[in-house]
């Protein structure tokens, strides 16, 4: 891959900015991750923004950055993150973290970076900053831009939420624009249109006042270890279908239009079975594997534990157990009404002789973007002109919080235009993102503009 002087230019800058160790979790980095912030505003403004600030929350900063044209056109709001998972285990690393060296792999040919950050998500949303260096040099962009580049993404957004409902006006927008997700590989990009929210339990049974003897009371009365796998048992019939009261009925059944669409990237399935050392699957009935792992609702135990689990044997009928029960949710449910749900069927189906405690740890909601809406067509057309083959609208079976948040604050649709592979190894040791996945970014962010604001142009004047 021959590189230009401005290609060049961007490369060296990235690795630049891969040096700056921002790991937000641990303070022994605090100074790190403000000089993550102050990179990045001077990214910005190197770049040709002519606002950008730093804004300091309780936690680390907020960089944001402003290009307002014409209130009279579209806004664009890019949302992203400078800080890092910590490197830990450096020892899993073949070179020290945050000193980034390219290295050939037999996915990435052309070469990739290797460095904490490098795709997760300092690589994507530097693509960004550059593809609105090039639009602007070419005086090719016609709408306005906001930048919000946050330092706390990897340690939950924990100020995120505030400051989104404190500036509003300041964040109006059309639609959000993140890289920060993945393609399904590098001949067959994807657009990720939707995440699956959370409900996170933990439940106690408490049986007799103390732990008694098996052998005097085995048999007469309720053992709690006993009687929580029966109950856990209960939460889903034999389709794996869950059985909480309630639980599916605002669930959004896709059409059958949106299945196929999603069916265009068949999931090999002996290699998923090889990848984990499995030799079967399971899951609800009426839906395949790529399904059940991305557009319906699971119902999991996380953790179990009671009685005596120490070496050797010690004939116990404990008076407590427990298990964290963790239940991830579509859209529309709610992830309030469904711990709600769980917490009443639960102890409903509880035997007398024993008291039931649930508690709701956190949880967050699902979020889909339709692929009808001319953001969704925008970046389509966008990756169908730069790699010339249509991407897959794909769904993805985690969580991003801030994500249904933002579409709850600020009332927009994020695109989520993901440039990654998994292979990348994201958070893991050895973490790289690929020089061609890079360039291909900042090539394929401009025509996304250049596409929506047609879009928009066209649905104003209809
Ligand atoms: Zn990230």
């Amino acid at each position: 891959m021959k590189l230009t002087t401005d290609q060049k230019r961007f490369l060296e800058q990235w690795m630049d900015f891969l040096k700056i160790p921002s790991v937000s979790a641990d303070p022994i980095h605090k100074k790190d991750v403000t000089q993550g912030a102050e990179w990045v505003k001077s990214a910005l403004l190197n770049a040709g923004c002519p606002h950008a600030e730093i804004i300091q929350t309780p936690g680390h900063p907020i960089v944001y950055g402003e290009y307002l044209l014409d209130p009279s056109l579209p806004t664009v709001l890019v949302y992203g993150h400078y800080d890092v998972q910590p490197a830990d285990p450096i020892d899993l690393w073949d070179n020290p973290p945050f000193e980034p060296v390219i290295k050939n792999t037999a996915i990435h040919p052309d070469g990739a970076v290797f460095a904490r950050g490098s795709c997760d998500d300092k690589g994507q949303m530097f693509m960004h900053i550059k593809a609105f260096e090039v639009m602007l040099s070419k005086g090719s962009l016609a709408c306005n831009i906001k930048f919000m580049i946050e330092g706390e993404e990897e340690v939950g957004s924990d100020n995120l939420e505030d400051f989104v409902k404190t500036n509003k006006e300041k964040l109006a927008c059309d639609i959000i624009l993140i890289s920060d997700t993945g393609m399904i590989a590098q001949d067959q990009p994807s657009i990720t249109t939707g995440l699956r929210g959370l409900s996170y339990m933990e439940v106690t049974i408490t049986g007799p006042n103390r732990d008694l003897h098996s052998g005097l009371y085995g048999g007469s009365v309720q053992n709690p270890i006993n009687v929580l796998c029966k109950m856990i048992s209960q939460l889903r019939d034999e389709n794996k279908k869950i059985t909480i009261p309630g639980f599916y009925e605002d669930v959004i059944e896709l059409s059958t239009e949106e299945r196929a669409e999603m069916d265009k990237a068949p999931l090999d399935l002996e290699e998923f079975k090889n990848s984990i050392g499995i030799d079967a699957i399971e899951g609800e009935k009426g839906f395949n594997t790529e399904e059940r792992r991305s557009i319906r609702p699971t119902l999991d135990v996380n953790g179990i534990w009671g009685g005596y689990t120490g070496e050797g044997a010690k004939t116990v009928i404990p008076s407590k157990a427990h298990a964290k029960i963790s239940m991830r949710l579509v859209p529309d449910q709610d992830w309030h009404q469904i711990s709600e749900q769980f917490t009443d069927y639960f102890k409903s189906i509880a035997p007398a002789g024993v008291e039931v405690e649930v508690i709701t740890h956190h949880g967050g909601y699902a979020y889909v973007t339709p692929i009808e809406t001319i953001g969704y067509k925008a970046a389509h057309q966008a990756y169908l002109e730069t790699f010339g083959k249509a991407p897959i609208p794909k769904r993805g079976g985690g969580s991003i919080p801030i994500v249904p948040m933002f579409e709850k604050e600020l009332g927009v649709k994020s695109i989520l235009m993901g440039f990654g592979l998994d292979s990348d190894a994201i958070h893991s040791p050895n973490e790289h993102y690929g020089i061609f996945n890079f360039f291909k970014g900042i090539e394929t962010i401009p025509k996304f503009y250049k596409n929506y604001i047609k879009l928009w142009n066209q649905n104003k004047s209809d």
